[in-house]
């Protein structure tokens, strides 16, 4: 069982004012392990004013305090990853390992952003009189509203806490319904660094009331949100409509590239491991599997071999190298994305059903013949299964590569620098992984284009998002 959730507000766990909680699943049983609390407006009126009240405060504070405030957490977090792993993985469903992975790298992000907040330079404009001193200051935007998702629930959120929180700015985070508990414990472990009450709060219920309250709220200045493109255009316009500033990271359904040239082992072992990480539960997950024809058959017998060695199984078992879908709305999406391109004619090369045995376990899946209208080849699958087809020329693997509305991630694996240039200039995403798959490493810039989304939440460019710039110009 896990502890229920409340709300974080002003620094206090409370429950809901009116009491209201709904139940939490483990998804590799399907039964109820846990509630959260359902926030009313009163509650999140108040969670933006103690938002609002811990902003000058906290803006005010020496970036070097920020930061240690952000590294004393860090390491609180590591010292609790085999305990919140547990968490993580009764209500995501994902392995221990991977939910371990996912805390260690939450840590390394609030490492990484409480350096960060130390290097937050504005600059000097050599201005026309003697006499004039001109300024470019970067200050904190103020209190955030925040929606995070629950493929993972810790780092996630941690994405765009550090570099908030580094700025200057508070927050009003919603963080993913479906697994509450293991994203509390980053207010904890905030809260125990020594984090002013207010400056992080956390709000749980009805993610459309809570989005709909929070984005026009005047105290409100920014809004972050990361999670599916048709929700991320709706709060996307709400914020428009409303004037504030947005970071979306979004969807997406991403290509890889696999070459004559590639060295199709290497290949064909990094995507079968990447590809099923999370269940396929992941923005950035290779769902368009594209190979040359010189290799296609080869690949495809490799790739095949290592896929049908992955037996999913309850998370918990340290071996377990797949788990549970998180949800029984997510096991009947892919379910039934699925049977849509069999029954348009896409052959089912491993996998296609669900596994019988309860919770929301369906099978690693490959499909290829696809048809071109195939809903699957079309809209984000975000689940265990991808779809390979072969190339001839890389014009056509581009053309490929490019046709979605998503812009996310891309990978390729190739020896030619002449190809791997081609790419590099015309791959229309926001990340391009050559030859490996090492993407989302706290220095390293994260985020899509087209409807995959708009900002980005790694490297210097996710403090950006948090900062604006005030000319200041004075005459002496
Ligand atoms: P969903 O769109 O219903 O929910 C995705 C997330 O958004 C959830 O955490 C949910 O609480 C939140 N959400 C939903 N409506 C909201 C609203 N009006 N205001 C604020 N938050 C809201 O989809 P789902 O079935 O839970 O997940 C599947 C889809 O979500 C996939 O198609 C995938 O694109 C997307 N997703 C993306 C990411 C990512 O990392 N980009 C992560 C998780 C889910």
């Amino acid at each position: 069982m896990l502890t229920d959730t409340q709300l974080f507000i002003n620094g206090v766990w409370r429950p809901a004012s009116d009491g209201g909680q709904t139940a939490v699943h483990d998804p590799a049983t399907g039964e109820v392990v846990g509630h959260h609390a359902m926030a009313t407006k009163a509650d999140l009126e108040e969670a933006v004013l103690a938002a609002e009240k811990a902003f000058p405060l906290w803006r005010d504070t020496p970036a070097i305090e920020r930061g240690a405030i952000l590294h004393r957490a860090a390491a609180l977090l590591r010292d609790r990853v085999s305990e919140i792993a547990q968490v993580l993985t009764m209500e995501m469903g994902k392995p221990i390992i991977e939910a371990e992975t996912e805390l260690r790298s939450a840590a390394d992000i609030l490492d990484w952003f409480a350096e960060e907040a130390r290097r937050i330079y504005g600059r000097v404009i050599p201005s026309r009189s003697h006499n004039v001193m001109q300024l470019a200051l970067k200050q904190p935007v103020g209190p955030v509203a925040a929606f995070t998702p629950w493929n993972f629930p810790v780092s996630q959120l941690v994405r765009k806490v550090a570099p908030a929180l580094a700025a200057g700015c508070t927050m009003v985070a919603k963080p993913p319904e479906d697994t509450p508990a293991s994203p509390a414990v980053l207010a904890d472990v905030l809260s125990e660094a020594g984090l002013p009450a207010g400056v992080l709060n956390l709000v749980y219920g009805n993610p459309p009331d809570i989005a709909n309250y929070l984005i026009p709220h005047p105290a409100i200045r920014k809004v972050s949100f990361t999670g599916s493109v048709p929700v991320g255009k709706q709060l996307a316009s709400l914020a428009g409509k409303h004037m504030k500033r947005i970071t979306m990271e979004l969807g997406g359904h991403s290509p890889v590239m696999v070459f004559d040239d590639a060295d199709i082992e290497v290949a064909a072992k990094d995507i079968a491991t990447f590809k099923f990480r999370n269940s396929g539960q992941v923005c950035i997950s290779p769902t368009r599997i594209l190979v040359q024809r010189g290799v296609y058959d080869r690949f495809v017998a490799r790739l095949r071999e290592e896929v049908e060695k992955i037996e999913p199984a309850h998370g918990i078992h340290r071996e377990t190298r797949m788990g549970p879908l998180v949800s029984q709305r997510r096991v009947e999406a892919v379910s039934n994305i699925i049977a849509d391109a069999v029954a348009d004619g896409a052959k089912l090369l491993t996998g296609g059903e669900r596994i019988n045995r309860p919770g929301f376990f369906y099978s690693p899946t490959l499909l290829e013949q696809v048809p071109a209208h195939a809903r699957i080849l079309n809209e984000e699958p975000f689940g265990p299964v991808a779809m390979l087809a072969p190339f001839d020329t890389i014009e056509e693997a581009i053309v490929e590569a490019n046709r979605l509305a998503y812009g996310l991630a891309a990978y390729a694996y190739t020896t030619s620098i002449r190809t791997s240039q081609i790419l590099q200039n015309r791959v229309e995403t926001g990340m391009l992984a050559i030859n490996h798959t090492a993407l989302g490493l706290p220095e390293l810039p994260l985020g899509g284009v087209k409807d995959s989304g708009f900002g980005s939440e790694g490297g210097p460019e996710a403090i950006e998002a948090y900062v604006f710039t005030k000319l200041v110009t004075q005459k002496s």
